[in-house]
């Protein structure tokens, strides 16, 4: 790789000639190999060297704050954004069709973690995902798989809500679905308002979940019952 030339730079330049959004919740997977990834890593390193340095703070003679850029990049680019880099989970869907096909509701419920694309504060929570079992059936772990892959970005409640139900839509084929998430933000426990106990509750309802009143009310009676089982 030339080094007179940003990685980064060219890469941004690259998604905005085809017009690709590139936003805090936006995966970018198919921009970025597993190569460009290491670099990118360093050019990170580099620059939160500097951010390091405004804030003052001697990460030459301060142990701790000695590798702190480094870790920075490599945990928004491994951990807290992973979603945005790495491809969606690989779901293998299996057919649901046979004479003795579940035709009821599933609900599985995600342990979340996010972060605010506005203060990029940690967002913790859970998800409870409920769907009608439709033609084809994932396994039950890629729902939590395909929950995390989309939080794992910077992303705000509302939108996160909206994008596991398209992602769990995609997966699935169902068309009756809801997405219920709990979650503490850290921007509203460290900073601001420093309201400790605060708990934002979002929910998507597609189908019959939106539509019939009986399915809604067993949806939300199911997370009832998860709360009860395991408390969080
Ligand atoms: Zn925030």
């Amino acid at each position: 790789m030339d080094n007179s030339k940003n990685l980064a730079q060219a890469i941004r330049d690259k998604m905005k000639a085809d017009n690709k959004r590139f936003w805090a919740g936006d995966n970018i997977s198919e921009y970025i190999s597993e190569e460009d990834k290491s670099q990118l890593i360093n050019e990170a390193t580099k620059a939160f060297e500097q951010v390091l340095d405004t804030l003052l703070i001697d990460r030459e003679n301060d142990p701790n704050s000695h590798g702190t850029a480094r870790r920075l990049a490599k945990m928004y680019f491994n951990e807290i954004m992973a979603g945005r880099y790495d491809p969606s989970p690989s779901a293998t869907a299996f057919p649901n069709d046979s004479s003795d096909r579940y035709e009821g509701m599933l609900v599985v419920r995600s342990e979340l973690r996010s972060m605010c694309s506005h203060h990029h504060q940690p967002v913790t929570g859970v998800a409870y995902i409920g769907i009608i079992a439709a033609e084809k059936l994932i396994g039950l772990s890629k729902y939590t798989r395909i929950a995390q892959w989309c939080a794992r970005r910077g992303t705000l409640q509302e939108e996160l809500c909206n994008d596991i139900a398209r992602e769990i839509e995609k997966a699935t084929g169902a068309k009756d679905l809801g997405v219920y998430i709990q979650a503490v933000h850290g921007c509203c426990e460290n900073r601001g308002i420093m309201a400790h106990s605060s708990l934002t509750q979002t929910t998507v309802l597609k189908g019959s979940f939106k539509d019939d009143a009986g399915t809604k009310k067993e949806f939300f009676d199911n997370i009832k019952m998860q709360q009860e089982f395991a408390p969080r």
